[in-house]
């Protein structure tokens, strides 16, 4: 048999300064390494797994099947939709216990470190943490956000933790309907504090904000210039605000942001009633203020749950769901009328030409869509 060589490249002079080896492979004769004609590769078929199996597999946290069950309610196709509501249907009563927390800030506040940061301090604590994530983007360019390989790589790895990154939209409601089934099913696989990221760029914060109990923004230090930019109204969704990156020659400016933002706070709306929204300083890189956050966050809970304020919210926001999917619903059907569908590019043409009204638009189309 050959022996193994040095590669080619190798100096000949010196081949021990060299620790690469050619290995030689292993020889054969012809005939048994002939192929084999006619037999063509056949896509294996993995057997989809039943509605049971999913219900099974989720309630025992079997994680494969946890992954499974969330992609079926996020699919696309119409097929897969009965079977997702048939599983939810079954699943829901065992949802609810877990904790649901929002959290958003603008690229780069550190969003995605925090919550390595913090889900691995809960961990730690015993808890179960899932992250979710919504990415408003991901309508548009089918993109995700916890998507990215490098990002929460010791969370991910943690058998307490659950990470699914952002769903795409599609017909059939959005990635709102997708994020918000997703949570019940992390909840009903044991997971009891339930993550839910965004980027803060506008819609996406309202989105999240009807479907957590508590809600936290992460904010950078230099509150006067960034409140300038900062819609007010993302402020009055906050349950707290954290000014992240409290570390290191940043830790003094983040103390005194962190005031800016208490008298700002002290002027606004609270979010929740009888909890008063602050600000709170914390560091991911340093651990210093994490616990705090967590505590802040289960006094919440506590005070919500013994005046109701959680409970009341939690059956706001799924009455508020409900409306959203009839609208979700109402526009699929009607968009996808093969009626309407061929009558509205001319409409289009005569409303933008100002031939005919909006009015009259709508009437003729409804009319078309109604039958
Ligand atoms: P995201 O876009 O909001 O998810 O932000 P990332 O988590 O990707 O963080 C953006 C940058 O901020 C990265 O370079 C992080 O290393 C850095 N960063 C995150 N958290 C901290 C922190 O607590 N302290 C400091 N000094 N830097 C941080």
């Amino acid at each position: 048999m050959a022996t193994d060589h040095k590669p080619e490249w190798s100096d000949p002079n010196h081949p021990d300064k060299c620790s690469s080896v050619v290995r030689k492979g292993l020889e054969h004769d012809d005939q048994s390494a002939s192929i084999q004609k006619n037999v063509r590769f056949q896509k294996r078929r993995t057997l989809e797994p039943t509605v049971d199996d999913l219900y099974d597999g989720v309630l025992k946290g079997d994680r494969s099947l946890l992954a499974r069950a969330i992609t079926l309610v996020e699919s696309n196709a119409e097929h897969h939709f009965q079977k997702a509501q048939q599983l939810l249907q079954k699943l829901l009563p065992k949802s609810g216990n877990a904790i649901r927390i929002g959290i958003t800030g603008v690229p780069g506040a550190g969003k995605s470190t925090f919550i390595e940061t913090f889900g691995m301090y809960l961990c730690s604590l015993g808890h179960r943490v899932a992250v979710l994530a919504i990415d408003p983007s991901s309508s548009l360019s089918g993109g995700s956000i916890l998507g990215d390989k490098t990002r929460m790589e010791q969370l991910s790895r943690n058998p307490r933790a659950f990470i699914r990154p952002s769903p795409t939209a599609g017909k059939l409601g959005g990635v709102h309907r997708k994020t918000r089934e997703a949570m019940l099913i992390c909840e009903a696989a044991g997971f009891d504090v339930i993550l839910i990221e965004t980027v803060g760029v506008g819609q996406s914060e309202v989105i999240i904000r009807d479907m957590v109990d508590f809600f936290m923004l992460l904010v950078l230090t230099g509150a006067g210039d960034e409140l300038q930019g900062m819609k007010k109204g993302i402020i009055e969704l906050a349950d707290a605000i954290l000014v992240h990156k409290a570390d290191g020659a940043n830790k003094q400016a983040a103390e005194q942001t962190r005031k800016e933002y208490n008298r700002i706070l002290h002027f606004l709306h609270p979010a929740t009633k009888g909890w008063a929204t602050k600000a709170y300083t914390c560091s991911s890189l340093t651990k210093e203020g994490i616990s705090d956050v967590w505590n802040v966050i289960q006094s919440f809970e506590e005070n919500g749950k013994k005046s109701g304020v959680l409970d009341e919210r939690r059956k706001t926001q799924a009455k508020e769901w409900l409306y959203a999917m009839i609208t979700d619903q109402l526009q699929f059907y009607f968009f996808h009328n093969n009626g309407v569908k061929n009558t509205l590019p001319t409409i289009e043409k005569e409303v933008i030409a100002g031939e005919k009204t909006v009015a009259t638009a709508v009437d003729t189309l409804f009319t078309i869509f109604l039958g």
